[in-house]
Order: structure tokens, then sequence, then C-alpha cells
């Protein structure tokens, strides 16, 4: 699903030179759920911004399903962004003065897909992570948890085969965090493949796969060969 092969990053300006990513090697199979943990300043940031075509690479290769991300101009890569990816952030991200179909709508009208399929998407989504009888609401109108799955709604609405996550649980307390582990569980176990970045060792045991980066380069932590589980 997605390859990185001695995938460098380095940040310019006029006086300092900063190698956020030296050279980062790391494979994730389809289905893998796979924690990604670190010091601060380690690149973990950086890597899940390359991963999700975010932002650019100065060196190495990166494959995503297939796809060879080096050289795709602007256009191609947000396609194959909007077309692959799903993103789950720390501060949720949701649009205050939008309720939570219409902050669920927001990329898939990007996408310019037809109302009723949009409808039929989000009202699944949100379906899924137990905030279907909320569509009306707004963000303000709910915990902190809540606007968490509400956040993961809108990025499940898009169908994405890689779901990345930047500290998914870091504003929540540790039930709800523990909630939103379990739901981004139920979420890999039906098949999409999700990385996630955290500070919290408790969250990083329980995912099948655990990477720590330091300096800019990736360690696996795990001895056995990771188990990719087949799709339903
Ligand atoms: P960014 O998301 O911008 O990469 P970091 O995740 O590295 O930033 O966090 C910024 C600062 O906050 C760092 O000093 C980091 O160690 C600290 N921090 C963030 N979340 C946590 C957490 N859950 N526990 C401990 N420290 C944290
Ligand atoms: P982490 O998420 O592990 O805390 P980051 O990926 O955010 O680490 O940062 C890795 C290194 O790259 C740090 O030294 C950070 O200061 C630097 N860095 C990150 N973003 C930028 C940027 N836009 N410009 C310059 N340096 C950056």
């Amino acid at each position: 699903m997605l390859s990185m092969h001695q995938v460098a990053k380095v940040y310019r300006t006029e006086l300092v030179e900063t190698h956020a990513l030296r050279s980062l090697d790391l494979h994730v199979a389809e289905g893998e759920f796979v924690a990604v943990t670190g010091p601060s300043g380690s690149g973990k940031t950086t890597f899940l911004n390359i991963a999700g075509l975010l932002e650019e690479f100065t060196g190495g290769d990166y494959l995503l399903d297939g796809v060879n991300v080096k050289g795709l101009d602007d256009n191609a890569r947000s396609h194959l962004r909007n077309e692959k990816i799903g993103f789950i952030f720390q501060g949720f991200n949701l649009i205050p003065d939008l309720n939570l179909f219409d902050n669920c709508d927001v990329p898939l009208r990007y996408r310019g897909m037809p109302a009723s399929e949009r409808k039929l998407r989000i009202e699944d989504a949100l379906g899924m992570v137990g905030l279907g009888s909320r569509m009306k609401h707004y963000p303000a109108e709910l915990s902190g948890g809540q606007q968490q799955r509400a956040a993961i709604a809108r990025a499940l609405a898009g169908s994405p085969r890689l779901l990345l996550a930047d500290e998914p649980t870091g504003n929540l307390d540790s039930q709800m965090a523990r909630s939103v582990m379990e739901l981004l569980e139920d979420i890999n176990q039906q098949g999409t493949t999700i990385v996630m970045v955290t500070h919290d060792p408790e969250l990083a045991a329980r995912a099948q796969r655990n990477v720590h980066i330091v300096d800019g380069m990736a360690t696996d932590l795990s001895a056995a060969p990771s188990v990719v589980r087949p799709l339903h």
C-alpha cells in the first residue's frame, strides 16, 4: 500500500538546512495497522505529510498503492490524494459553522460526486461512528470524542484505502481516546490500512506493528513479520 525507499526531506532556508528525514525505509502492506512513535522533532509529521502527498520529498522513492509518486504534477497528486487517502488530525479540523453532514460533504463535493451518492456515503459514515442521529448538530455541540468520531466519518465517507492519523487521540481524555482507538480498529478490520502517529505507548501497543522514527530514520520494532489480514 505504502512503500518508501530511502526517502529524504531537507528543509532549506537561506541560513539553515534541516534534514527532517534522512533515509527512511518503510513498507506498509494492505490491511495493516501501523503505529509510528518517536521523539519530538524526529520527523513523524514530515513522514505523514509526505505519505499523504501534502508535502514533497527531496530524495528517494515513494510508491502509493503501486503508483510512483515522484514526478507527478500537482494536479495528479491532488487527484491521487483525494482518491486514496483519508486524514485524521489531533485538532479534528472540523469547520465550526457547518453541521456534521456538511462537514463530511466538503471533501466529497470537492471530488465532484453527485448529491445522491454523497448523501448515502455521509449517512453511512456518520452511522458507522455512532453519530447517525447527530447529522444536523454543529461541532461545538459535541464532546471532543464525538468531534473526533465526526472527523473520522468525514475521512471514511471518501472510502480511503489508506487512513493517516496524526495524534488522533492527543486532545482526548483516556476514555474517549480508547473509544476512538476501538473505532479505528473496527475500520482497519473492514480492510482500511491505517498509519497512526502517536505519543501514547498504550495506543501504540494496540497496533499490529510499531515503527519508531529517530532522527529521520525508521526502525521496525516488531521482530515477527507482520500478518496481513484478508479483505472481507
Ligand atoms: P507536531 O504535531 O507539530 O509534529 P508534536 O506532535 O511533535 O508536534 O508535538 C509538539 C510538542 O508537544 C512536542 O514538544 C511534543 O513532545 C509535545 N506533545 C504533543 N503531544 C504530546 C503528548 N500526547 N504527550 C506528550 N507530549 C506531547
Ligand atoms: P515530529 O513530528 O516528529 O515532531 P517534524 O516532522 O514535525 O517532527 O519535524 C522534523 C524536523 O523538521 C524538526 O527539526 C523540525 O523543526 C523540522 N521542520 C518541520 N517542518 C519544517 C518546516 N516547514 N521548515 C523547516 N523545518 C521544519
